[in-house]
């Protein structure tokens, strides 16, 4: 798994952590810290109870 999250929009590379995750209606996703774009992720966990966040691949 990637260690890094890339924005869509920008194209700046981040280490997970610098971009804490957020849930909304639309599911999981991180603002940019660049430029604050809404960059989806998707929940890859296959137990109950467990997060495990990635982001898609285009
Ligand atoms: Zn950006």
């Amino acid at each position: 798994m990637r260690p890094m999250w890339t924005c869509r929009t920008c194209g700046l590379s981040m280490i997970f952590r610098a971009a804490q995750p957020e849930v909304d209606e639309d599911g999981p996703y991180f603002l940019c810290v660049g430029c604050g774009a809404r960059n989806a992720l998707v929940n890859i966990a296959g137990h109950l109870g467990k997060t495990v966040l990635k982001q898609p691949e285009e």
